[in-house]
């Protein structure tokens, strides 16, 4: 927070995207508290151009230079006062900027990891929803948020209901006292019941097609698999420092508790809620106070059964390579995160079958001598081999409907 004012500047990096969408409705309802400070995305400039309108934020970034160019064209001939910077070191820039006082991380996959780290070092509020950069680069990016007296918070439904559940002050990256477990909640996505003959066949309308949430298109591919799942345990054990043999998953088909904590004498905390980003959204952005968010009370009796089931790691052996590549840890988990990335691309594409999106990843972490990431040279050259690997992996096989 500013020390010359009340008012809480933000950064919204990937604010046309889903979480970007739901940061910027919970940020207009308290905006006596926070002001848009600047806003940035890839490509989609008209988006861009709206929201800069209706926020004026002081900086509006896009990494593609030339739709950042049109965008300033467009702003200057609005008569906006705000300033366009173009090209992906602009948001790291943005997200360091000594005006800022929280960055809500909200870029989908590796290309948000600059960035995020930036606002780590900077010692920023960071709104944590790009879990991709934190899963690729782990403890370095842990020691980054140390080192430069980040509060990090997640944004993540899960991680942000087991922040909530946490003996308080929870700090990320510092293990509390007495907890015997975290129990991650997955919804299981849209082929929770699909037979495993038939996984091979589903297109990616299907896949997109989440039943509790509406998301980006690569996170929902990621929930389908249950990679999205994989990837939430090395955060979980990445943000408070348990080994992966203390995060479990359970299927909750209903997604209304959205994690629990196990302590020590068996009391197990959840934290539940209707299934709205603008939840965990508000409550990172408020921490440790409240925020109105826009969303409904929960009905409990309207809900009905709560249930839970094991996941089927026959059906979606995402979740193990998960598991294994965090049991491995070093550069594993950043090789999972990269083919992960690649194999997804290549189904939302038509290039690849989806019941083949794990086999690319396994295969690929097969072939991975496991290093230490303990620089950011370690974690990029990791990235790269796994993205050339993956690649290769696509080549050798038929495309999905070829
Ligand atoms: P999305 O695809 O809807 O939006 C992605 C945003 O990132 C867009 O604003 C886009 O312009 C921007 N972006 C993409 N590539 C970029 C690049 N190379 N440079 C700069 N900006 C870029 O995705 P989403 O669903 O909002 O997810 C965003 C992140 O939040 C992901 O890491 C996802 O895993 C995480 N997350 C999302 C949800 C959800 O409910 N949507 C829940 C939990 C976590
Ligand atoms: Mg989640």
């Amino acid at each position: 927070m500013s020390s010359h004012t009340n008012v809480v500047r933000v950064a919204v990096l990937g604010s046309t995207g889903s979480i970007g969408l739901s940061t910027l409705d919970v940020l207009e309802r308290n905006r006596d508290r926070y002001r848009v400070f600047a806003l940035a995305a890839h490509s989609s400039r008209e988006q861009l151009r709206e929201q800069c309108l209706r926020h004026a934020p002081a900086f509006a970034a896009l990494a593609d230079p030339e739709a950042a160019q049109r965008l300033a064209d467009d702003l200057l001939a609005a008569g906006s006062p705000t300033r366009v910077l173009a090209g992906p070191e602009a948001l790291a820039e943005i997200a360091a900027h000594p005006e800022v006082d929280a960055v809500m991380a909200a870029i989908v996959g590796a290309a948000g990891l600059p960035s995020s780290l930036a606002a780590a070092r900077a010692g920023k509020r960071i709104l944590l929803a790009n879990k991709e950069a934190l899963v690729m680069s782990g403890p370095l990016f842990m020691e980054a948020v140390r080192a430069g007296g980040a509060t990090l918070i997640p944004v993540d439904s899960e991680h942000n209901a087991v922040f909530q559940c946490m003996p308080a002050p929870c700090i990320a990256g510092q293990r509390a006292a007495g907890v015997r477990r975290i129990l991650l909640t997955a919804s299981g996505g849209p082929f929770l019941r699909t037979p495993a003959a038939e996984l091979a066949d589903v297109t990616p309308e299907q896949a997109c097609a989440h039943p509790r949430w509406v998301m980006g298109r690569k996170i929902s591919v990621d929930s389908a698999t249950l990679m999205n799942k994989g990837l939430e345990l090395i955060e979980a054990c990445l943000l408070f420092d348990l080994p992966p043999a203390q995060v479990e998953v359970v299927i909750h088909p209903q997604s209304i508790v959205h994690s629990f904590v196990e302590y020590l004498d068996g009391s197990m905390l959840a934290q539940l809620g209707n299934p709205d980003m603008r939840t965990p959204i508000a409550h990172a952005l408020g921490w440790p106070e409240r925020l109105a968010s826009g969303v409904e009370s929960l009905d409990v009796v309207g809900a009905g059964r709560l249930e839970f089931e094991a996941p089927d790691l026959e059906r979606f052996p995402a979740l193990q390579l998960a598991r294994t590549a965090a049991e491995a840890a070093g550069t594993a988990p950043t090789v999972l995160n990269a083919a992960n990335e690649i194999a997804v691309e290549a189904f939302l594409e038509g290039r690849l079958a989806f019941a083949d999106i794990p086999a690319v990843i396994g295969n690929v972490l097969a072939q991975h001598r496991v290093g230490p990431a303990a620089s950011l040279e370690d974690v990029l050259a990791a990235d790269a081999w796994a993205r050339r690997q993956a690649r290769a992996e696509l080549g050798a096989r038929p495309g999905a409907w070829a």
